[in-house]
């Protein structure tokens, strides 16, 4: 027998329809077994963007069969929204705002290190090392290719919508509700490792002395160093240029807020 539901997609993940398709109920007829993960990828919405499934006006899982007459509406995460009776789909929240990228986010990957998000990037990798590290370490998956976040191992992840980083990274503080959580210069830019202060009588400030400028080392008598790779930093010129970065990606949060 011929099933018919109706399905329709609501704020963001209208994103993903073309535009005759967005923001409206849409028929869907197919024969057989369907589960709701199914129907909502066959309109190629990735599931990890979805967090609340209702059909027929309760909650339900991904893995939920829909049958002839359902009506399945289709919600992203709601942010501060209070949602009320309803089931949102149960993620882990082990995770937190730990993060991995795919090789084309080098950039957003450098900001959001800035900002102290543990940012797991390596330009080397493929997609399926990709998928398996988000699911291996339960991070949260970023790219902009739809087909690498429909991998059914993924749980968790978002395409980045921007394509300038500086908003790709205010995008990913307002998806994640991050943007209190900033704390700048704790975290390595070259390797994701995190920095530590180096204590002014410690045998490690005797020893980094030999790495640092003659320059620097007239003005600067503060350290600090990634407990990884062993970069060191101070809050030369660079801190100020980082400290503006930080500023313009704020200002584009609290714009987009206001709209
Ligand atoms: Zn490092």
């Amino acid at each position: 027998m011929k099933s018919h539901v109706t399905i329709r997609f609501y704020g963001e993940l209208n994103d993903f329809l073309d535009a005759k398709s967005r923001q409206k109920e849409q028929d869907c007829y197919f024969y057989g077994i369907r589960s709701v993960k199914d129907l909502i990828e066959s309109f190629s919405v990735p599931h990890v963007e979805v967090d609340l499934i209702l059909v027929n006006g309760e909650s339900a899982g991904f893995e939920h069969i829909v049958g002839d007459g359902d009506r399945v509406s289709v919600y992203p995460g709601f942010g501060g929204i209070e949602i009320g009776e309803v089931t949102k789909i149960q993620r882990s929240e082990q995770g937190g705002s730990r993060f991995v990228l795919d090789v084309h986010l080098g950039t957003l990957a450098r900001y959001l290190r800035i900002m102290g998000f543990d940012a797991d990037y390596d330009s080397q990798r493929d997609d399926p090392e990709i998928a398996r590290i988000a699911y291996e370490e339960d991070r949260i998956l970023l790219t902009r290719d739809r087909r690498l976040l429909m991998r059914n191992s993924v749980e968790r992840g978002r395409i980045i919508r921007n394509k300038d980083p500086l908003l790709q990274a205010s995008e990913v503080l307002e998806r994640f509700g991050l943007c209190g959580n900033i704390n700048p210069f704790t975290r390595c830019i070259q390797c994701n490792g995190t920095i530590e202060s180096v204590p002014f009588d410690s045998q490690e400030y005797k020893e980094l002395q030999e790495h640092i400028p003659p320059g620097v080392k007239s003005w600067c008598s503060e350290y600090q160093r990634c407990i990884r790779c062993g970069k060191i930093y101070w809050r030369g010129s660079h801190y100020d240029n980082m400290e503006k970065l930080i500023d313009r990606i704020m200002e584009v949060c609290a714009e987009s807020r206001k709209i």
